[in-house]
């Protein structure tokens, strides 16, 4: 895997621009809020864009009313860089929740989903030493919470 320099608020914008059609298409808006401090991590950005497009995807997926909304936050923490990526879809029911990151497991009708984006997500997130996880509320949406180590300052 090739490594590069990646800073996280340009890589938010450029995916923020990426789905913004299929957004548009759905009527939901994708907010950013992005931390001035969130710095540079060294990693592959093929990798992390498929990471945070697929949360995305999901996101936009997940929403089936007006005033859909999805926000990629990113928040400098120490060592870690967060990236957030919020919507106010239907969230994930309970039952379901164990079962998301695993391969093959889908909601969605066939052919629309493989089911395998969390588990790429996961498997990838810690290759890279990152981590992932989710906070649902069923009717109101979710958040999936993405960590990465900080590189060290420059
Ligand atoms: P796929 O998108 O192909 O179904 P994923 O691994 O990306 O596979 O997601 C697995 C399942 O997790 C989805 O089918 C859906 O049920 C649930 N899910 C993922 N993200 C969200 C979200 N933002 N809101 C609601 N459900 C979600
Ligand atoms: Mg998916």
């Amino acid at each position: 895997t090739t490594t590069n320099v990646v800073h996280i608020n340009s890589l938010l914008e450029d995916i923020a621009g990426f789905a913004r059609q299929k957004a548009k298409y759905r009527g939901v808006e994708i907010r950013l809020a992005l931390d001035p401090k969130a710095g540079e991590i060294e990693i592959s950005p093929a990798e992390i864009q498929q990471i945070i497009l697929n949360l995305v995807n999901n996101a936009i997926d997940a929403i089936e009313k007006d005033n859909g909304l999805v926000q990629l936050r990113s928040i400098r923490e120490d060592g870690f860089v967060r990236i957030d990526v919020e919507d106010n879809g239907q969230g994930i029911p309970e039952n379901i929740l164990p079962s998301i990151f695993e391969p093959f497991f889908t909601t969605k009708a066939a052919g629309k989903g493989t089911g395998l984006g969390l588990s790429i997500c996961r498997d990838l997130l810690s290759k890279m030493g990152g981590s992932i996880s989710v906070k649902s509320t069923p009717g109101q949406g979710c958040i999936f919470h993405v960590r990465l180590p900080a590189s060290a300052p420059k």
